[in-house]
């Protein structure tokens, strides 16, 4: 039997893993890996750390070389070789050399597609106009290294709020950079549910950082003279005109506004591509013709949790379904389960993670749910360090069957985020997060695991122990019309007639806390005084009851509940009503 002969287009995460693992699986087999720019392997996850300085050494970016390619894997990789079309009848790639200009068709009996996805550039007045930049690969950071360095760059926009942006933000203010961030939505990080952003939008504005929402760039220009700067070095930068008519002066411009599946070879030779606007693929990474995978940032994969189609370009998907298709080529059954979209980003001393559905996705998809909000510290509370960590947990009201998780917090965000993503791969219930046996010692996590309480929260609500309520629901009532309904301001716990559709909304904690800060319209009756003055409360009328995080409110609704009032607990008590403010 003749050796297989595979081509792969596109050495990066999706094509070099593929690559590695096919090799791992048949000897024999003829790989080349071909790559439209000078680098195979490198991390383009690390490429704005090596902006800000943190990731020092440009080479430790190089995973992968072409030579190790070769020595270790006898794979053959031609980095500067852009493949430009796909004959499916013939089976062969026209390849260009992009040194010499020189075209070559090359046969195979089997192709995969690993192309990536392109940074979007807006079609906006004076977008190409030097200093404005997308961060793909090293030849992108090398261009910014040397345009910020040459010109002693003082003034950053970065135009777009997504990871890839926020970590662009933080690593040109380690440089010193005074950033301002032009954000389309009215929240950065758009593919996490708002409020659990918010403090994010807070971290970035403690750290001098211009962050301005709902206020996408509308043209470019030259700034025709050159500014003083503090250094005197100036430089003829640009104007960059947001849509409210702000003009800001910059130096070096960042586009960070999304990528797109890379499918022109896809789409000229016929493949068929997704609703999404990705390529097409089974479950075993298979395009509309059998012998042509594609994995990666180019695919649309399903959405492991609403099963509809989606662009999820991650790092981890791109490598995973490179190993699946190599499997897929060696005769072996591997499958694809899809995406959930599991994520996580640092900005500044914040972390942000992400897996599974947002509220967002589940209800574009009509997928019922309830959530519930949690506050825990890191770790142990009574150990040194702790700090505070806000968990959204997204369920099935039916069976409690975890849809989503999204978690900020400055410490140990990702490790909790990791065990959901898991725990929704494996189908698991909010019950079984109340049995999760996780590691313990004070400085790591607590007896109470952050991931158990939020089991335990949502298995109060769905055994019928405590009802939840959600502040997005006390805005909606509150800025509802009135009439027919007195508003609670200012009355005492009895007032406010019967029958009236505006709660009573009870807070429990200390008045020391209550003076810090309170919401509207609230009644205060501390905790530790509630049983004693149970006469005040109405029972004709709904009372939600809330705290600081939760915890304490719980209590209260317990103790209200068996005394026979209609109550319901305010998720996440001030917490979570300060992050939806
Ligand atoms: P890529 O890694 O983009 O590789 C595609 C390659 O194909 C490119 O090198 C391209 O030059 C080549 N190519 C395209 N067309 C042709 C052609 N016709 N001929 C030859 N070669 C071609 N993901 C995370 O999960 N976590 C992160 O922290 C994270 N950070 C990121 C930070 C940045 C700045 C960027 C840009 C991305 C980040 N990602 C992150 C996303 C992650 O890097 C991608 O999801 C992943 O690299 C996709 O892998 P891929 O193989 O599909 O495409």
């Amino acid at each position: 039997m003749t050796a297989k002969r595979v081509l792969i287009v596109g050495g990066v995460a999706g094509g070099a893993s593929c690559a590695a693992r096919l090799r791992r699986l048949d000897e024999r087999a003829e790989i080349t890996i071909f790559e439209r720019g000078p680098d195979v392997s490198f991390a383009n996850c690390g490429l704005p750390y090596y902006v800000g300085g943190v990731i020092q050494d440009r080479q430790r970016l190089l995973v992968a070389t072409p030579e190790r390619f070769r020595d270790w894997l006898r794979v053959e990789v031609r980095v500067r070789h852009e493949v430009q079309k796909i004959d499916r009848t013939n089976r062969t790639i026209e390849v260009q050399n992009l040194q010499t200009g020189g075209t070559v068709t090359e046969p195979y009996d089997v192709l995969v597609l690993a192309p990536g996805a392109a940074p979007l550039r807006p079609p906006l007045p004076g977008i190409d106009l030097p200093g404005i930049f997308c961060v793909r690969n090293l030849e992108d950071v090398d261009r910014i290294q040397a345009w910020i360095g040459g010109r002693k760059a003082e003034r950053a926009v970065v135009v777009g709020g997504g990871y890839a942006g926020l970590e662009m933000v933080e690593n040109l203010s380690r440089r010193g950079l005074h950033v301002t961030v032009l954000e389309l939505l009215d929240q950065v990080m758009p593919t996490m549910d708002p409020e659990m952003v918010a403090p994010v939008h807070a971290e970035l504005r403690s750290k001098g950082v211009d962050l301005q929402l709902s206020n996408p760039v509308a043209a470019f220009e030259p700034a025709g003279l050159r500014w003083p700067s503090r250094t005197g070095a100036g430089g003829e930068g640009l104007t960059v005109v947001a849509r409210d008519g702000r003009r800001l002066t910059a130096d070096v411009v960042i586009l960070a506004v999304g990528v797109r599946p890379e499918t022109r070879l896809a789409r000229q030779s016929g493949l068929e591509i997704g609703s999404t606007g990705g390529i097409r693929v089974d479950d075993q990474m298979r395009t509309s013709d059998p012998v042509i995978y594609a994995v990666g940032d180019a695919v649309e994969v399903r959405d492991f949790v609403t099963g509809r189609p989606a662009l999820i370009p991650l790092a981890g998907p791109a490598n995973r379904q490179g190993r699946i298709a190599a499997d897929v080529i060696c005769g072996r059954d591997a499958r694809f389960r899809g995406s959930q979209g599991t994520c996580v980003v640092g900005v500044f001393d914040l972390t942000l993670a992400m897996t599974g559905a947002t509220e967002k996705t589940l209800q574009a998809a009509g997928i019922p749910y309830e959530k519930s909000y949690t506050h825990s510290p890191d770790h142990a509370g009574y150990y040194p360090g702790a700090g505070m960590m806000a968990l959204k947990l997204l369920y099935a009201p039916r069976d409690g069957r975890l849809l989503g998780a999204q978690a900020v917090g400055a410490a140990g965000v990702a490790k909790r985020i990791d065990v959901l993503a898991m725990a929704i791969q494996k189908g698991a219930t909010v019950y079984d997060l109340e049995e999760a046996e996780l590691c313990y010692a004070p400085q790591y996590g607590s007896a109470k695991d952050a991931v158990n309480m939020a089991g335990f929260v949502a298995g109060n609500v769905l055994r019928g122990d405590v009802d939840p309520v959600h502040w997005t629901e006390w805005k909606a009532r509150r800025l509802a019309p009135t009439e027919g309904r007195a508003p609670t301001e200012g009355r005492a716990p009895t007032e406010g007639g019967s029958g009236g559709e505006m709660p009573l909304v009870l807070d429990v904690r200390d008045p020391k806390e209550v003076a810090a800060g309170a919401v509207p319209g609230t009644v205060n009756v501390p905790l530790p005084q509630l049983r004693a003055r149970l006469a005040e409360l109405p029972r004709d009328r709904e009372i939600w009851v809330h705290c600081g995080v939760g915890q304490r409110s719980y209590y209260a609704a317990r103790i209200l509940k068996q005394n026979g009032f209609k109550v319901r607990n305010l998720s996440g008590g001030m917490k979570t009503y300060k992050m939806q403010e």
